[in-house]
């Protein structure tokens, strides 16, 4: 369920209508709404209510400022990949415990940034990323915690580049390297070793890969009689972009809950998608529309430079007219939606049934509100649009659209070349 509905022929976004905010906003824009990204947080919430766990928020799916601060606002921990995202973080005015950090690579700097800012668990990935913790924890004179990022070696049945739980991914250990960390506890003085930790990808339709993970997981806290006291079971639930039949959180609590309960360890959920997907729609503005002899081409101001999901994991994302025409059934036709990029592979949508739509008609893209705007770039030199966000029966712009002068900030002629 979200708050992108149509009435009368119009798509609203809650009570108002997406088109009257286009006419003060800038296409394409990201446009988002309050009520769906808090319902859903709370969806989560209430499932697991029976364990009351902690759920961090995965910052990669939607990092703007006002959607974090709206998730803190409301109880919810976040989940962070990077020195960037724990600034961001910080400024969202988030409890240090209640921030979780993974990621294979985290630079040193990172590291103490994150310990000086009180982080409750670092994820750790590799057995150096945990010298190097120590290290650093040593010279800061501080205690810290750690949760280890186990790989469990499940298939989920998901595109392949966000299969993360697989055994050739680059993430987590394998059970035997960390059985090794967590007899080796004594190497580590100023670490408290006491969290697993798992993420096996992302847009996971059912329970059962995390089921068979979850059991994988505690089976081996079990056989090497290994003591913690978290268990991080990451995020990855799937939503509806087309004909998907998702779990709901309801049912998905259901296939786990007994297992963690049993388990008496405190949990951890990191859903990304799940919170910030359906919370979020593209919008977009027709440019043109050409009729070649094979295809027809709806061009439109927004492409792989605003949401790459298309080009880069062949994502289907909905496309619909903003306003519907009384007679636009009967002139629907096979269309792909394309972006201005110059690139074969900036396109939105391939192969769609839309009506006619004439220059200047406002098209959304749905469940745009994950890995949309984080994904953005300013490739073929285009500002990124702004970030709008609909609270009550107002909306505010949680970003301001890019100018020409932000596409240089920061870059240097050398004196040499002047
Ligand atoms: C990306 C990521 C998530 C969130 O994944 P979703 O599929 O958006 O729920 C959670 N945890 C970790 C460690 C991640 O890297």
């Amino acid at each position: 369920m979200h708050e992108f509905n149509f009435k009368d022929n119009e798509l609203y976004c809650e009570n108002i209508k997406v088109a009257d905010i286009a006419k003060s906003v800038a296409t394409p824009f990201y446009l988002y709404s309050y009520k769906t990204l808090i319902d859903h947080y709370r969806k989560i919430k209430t499932a697991f209510r029976p364990i009351d766990p902690l759920v961090c928020f995965s910052v990669k799916s939607n990092s703007n400022l006002a959607v974090l601060r709206a998730l803190v606002k409301n109880g919810a921990g976040l989940d962070v990949v990077s020195g960037g995202e724990l600034y961001k973080a910080k400024l969202a005015g988030v409890k240090a415990g209640k921030v979780v950090y993974a990621g294979v690579g985290k630079k040193h700097s990172e590291i103490e940034e994150a310990i000086e800012f009180g982080i409750l668990f670092f994820n750790i990935e590799s057995e150096e990323e945990l010298g190097d913790i120590e290290k650093i924890a040593n010279r800061l004179k501080k205690k810290v915690n750690i949760a280890v990022r186990i790989n469990p070696d499940v298939i989920p049945k998901t595109h392949r580049y966000i299969a993360t739980g697989k055994g050739e991914s680059k993430f987590g250990l394998d059970f035997e390297t960390a059985h090794k960390i967590f007899n080796s506890r004594w190497k580590y003085p100023h670490l408290n070793i006491r969290g697993v930790h798992i993420h096996i990808g992302s847009q996971i339709l059912n329970a059962e890969p995390f089921t068979t993970a979850i059991r994988k997981v505690l089976e081996f806290l079990k056989s090497c009689k290994i003591e913690v006291d978290y268990f991080n079971i990451g995020g990855g639930l799937g939503i509806v972009y087309s004909i998907e039949n998702p779990q709901t959180a309801k049912s998905f609590a259901k296939s786990i809950l007994p297992l963690l309960k049993k388990s008496k360890l405190n949990i951890i959920l990191e859903p990304g998608r799940f919170i910030s997907g359906n919370s979020g729609i593209l919008v977009t503005k027709v440019l043109y529309t050409k009729r070649t002899p094979r295809k027809t081409f709806i061009i439109v101001d927004g492409g792989m430079s605003d949401l790459i999901r298309p080009s880069l994991y062949e994502a289907y994302h909905k496309i619909v007219p903003v306003r519907v025409r009384q007679d636009s059934s009967a002139t629907a036709e096979r269309v792909d939606v394309v972006g201005p990029i110059c690139e074969t592979g900036d396109f939105l949508g391939k192969d769609r049934y839309l009506p006619r739509m004439p220059k200047g008609s406002l098209v959304a893209v749905m469940a745009a509100g994950a890995y949309g705007f984080t994904m953005s770039s300013n490739y073929n030199s285009r500002p990124r649009g702004a970030e709008v966000m609909v609270i009550g029966n107002k909306f505010y712009t949680v970003k301001e659209a890019e100018s020409y002068k932000d596409l240089v900030h920061g870059e240097i002629i050398p004196r040499i070349l002047r």
